[in-house]
């Protein structure tokens, strides 16, 4: 028997061992979370419903089944508002989805349909900054009498001051001799939430996205740049006092809405925005943790992030992930290996946290800058343009569509996606992975990384060689006096190169 097909009956019978053992004393509105696994989808590039080219709400209802079939809980949108660019992160109207997506309707059909599922819809929320063309800001710009002037920020003199990658931040008008402040591009002036009516505009759309389009929540964008304070651009007192209030008002609106933050930073620099602004936050740095084990087969320091986090926030509270939109792509930045592809699934699946997937991560997309590549369709079938659309795809597939398909790894028991399957189904159903405490085990080899996930029912005990060296006799050793009582029962068979075992254990 190969280690593969081990490991893989390995997670099916964990699998149906743990089935109907989730009765966590939780809010019901909480509950989701644990063993939760959410999707990352942009819709321009997921499925086209009606031959344009282009992704929309339609055909992304019609591939519900197979988001349903991964077994995750939820779903991200990436930005559905109408906005003049392919990408949506600069919106002129937050109360329109995007029209080549759709209508609001066709939005709240698909809404029901997931809910239908019992799928949770988030989507990206872009308070930071608007469109250049959204109407408010063309008015401010034109009119200086303007009631929205407030909304943005302008200055008279350009100030001397740059953005944290160097980058202009005060731009020229184009109508007169002045500036208006925008971090990330002059398309996106920056809202200005020092002034009231655009922390009540804020807290109206997201009213209107609960209440009239029925999302679940939010994945908010870049928001330590909310506030400036002078030449202080990021992470600023005020910011987090617009972020705490905002939280807060979203609660009152509905007590169960998720919220999820971009900080794009390290572990430390995301503690600030805890305990009492957003629900979670994504862990760029355990993200970079993993794939930097992966990729240099060294396992040594991959869950030092976790045990920080682990110390100071519970697991639903922090968003662990492999790669985003914004990232070279996994299969990619690891060369085209599917066993260290798997590798990284393993890890990020059974280590603690509330994880994300990126659409096309499951079947091994590859993809590299400039961010569009980062975007392709989605790879559905051998057929033409991957049967992503019957007309000509508004950006170009990847090369390798014809083999890292939904179709052709469906039929393949030992494909990545169905190992994502697998360990999606795992972390649902087995509470010691859903959401048991992580105790990290030392290994007397630099290429194995090992752990436990214990709770008062069960232990698992996962072990993954990263390296590229079968290695036997392996040595696990744990300071816990308990964990070290489970690892001593323990005789592990040999691992193969980039291989993992999964191990239920009694506790
Ligand atoms: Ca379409």
């Amino acid at each position: 028997m190969t280690s593969q097909s081990l490991h893989v009956l390995v997670v099916a019978a964990l699998a149906a061992r743990a089935l109907g053992a989730q009765s966590l004393a939780m809010d019901s509105s909480q509950a989701w979370k644990h063993g939760a696994v959410c999707y990352e989808i942009f819709v321009r590039s997921f499925y086209d419903s009606d031959g344009d080219g282009i992704g929309d709400f339609n055909g992304l209802t019609q591939k519900l089944d197979y988001v349903k079939d991964l077994g995750v809980k939820c779903v991200w949108l990436m930005p559905i508002m109408a906005s003049p660019s392919y990408h949506g992160y600069d919106a002129t109207d937050y109360y329109r989805v995007e029209p080549d997506y759709g209508t609001n309707a066709d939005f709240k059909r698909l809404v029901a349909a997931a809910h239908a599922r019992g799928l949770r819809v988030f989507i990206d929320m872009v308070l930071n900054h608007a469109s250049s063309e959204h109407p408010y800001f063309l008015e401010a710009t034109r009119d200086t009498a303007s009631p929205h002037r407030s909304w943005f920020r302008f200055s008279k003199t350009k100030p001397d001051v740059k953005g944290p990658w160097g980058q202009e931040v005060w731009h020229k008008s184009p109508v007169r001799d002045e500036y208006y402040y925008g971090i990330f591009w002059s398309g996106m002036p920056d809202l200005n939430y020092e002034t009231p009516a655009v922390r009540e505009e804020a807290n109206k759309v997201a009213r209107f996205w609960i209440d009239q389009m029925g999302v679940d929540g939010f994945r908010l964008d870049a928001v330590p740049y909310l506030v400036e304070e002078g030449n202080a651009l990021a992470g600023t007192r005020r910011t987090h006092d617009v972020l705490r209030a905002y939280a807060a008002a979203l609660k009152r609106m509905a007590p169960g809405v998720f919220t999820v933050g971009e900080v794009w930073d390290s572990v430390g620099a995301m503690l600030p925005y805890y305990p009492d602004q957003l629900d979670a936050y994504f862990a760029f740095e355990l993200s970079d943790a993993i794939m930097n084990a992966v990729r240099s087969g060294s396992g040594t320091h991959v869950l030092d992030g976790y045990m920080r986090l682990q110390r100071t926030h519970p697991p639903t509270r922090w968003s662990p992930f492999l790669r985003n939109h914004d990232q070279t792509r996994t299969m990619t930045e690891l060369r085209g290996d599917t066993d260290k592809a798997k590798l990284a699934a393993t890890l990020l699946l059974t280590l603690p946290g509330l994880p994300f997937v990126y659409y096309g991560e499951e079947i091994g997309m590859t993809g590299d800058k400039p961010d569009e590549r980062l975007r392709t369709p989605m790879h559905w079938t051998r057929a033409n343009h991957a049967g992503f659309t019957r007309g000509t795809p508004w950006e170009a597939l990847q090369p390798d569509s014809m083999t890292a398909n939904v179709a052709a790894q469906t039929a393949d028991t030992a494909s990545l996606l169905n190992h994502y399957r697998r360990l999606i189904r795992l972390r649902a159903q087995n509470s010691a992975i859903a959401s048991g405490e992580l105790v990290p085990l030392a290994a007397h080899d630099t290429s194995v990384v090992a752990y436990l996930r214990r709770d008062t029912r069960r232990a698992v005990l996962v072990v993954a060689n990263l390296g590229a060296s079968a290695v036997s006799n392996l040595g696990l050793t744990s300071d816990d006096a308990a964990a070290q009582r489970i690892i001593a029962r323990v005789a592990l068979p040999p691992i193969a190169p980039r291989r993992a075992y999964i191990l239920p254990l009694r506790p």
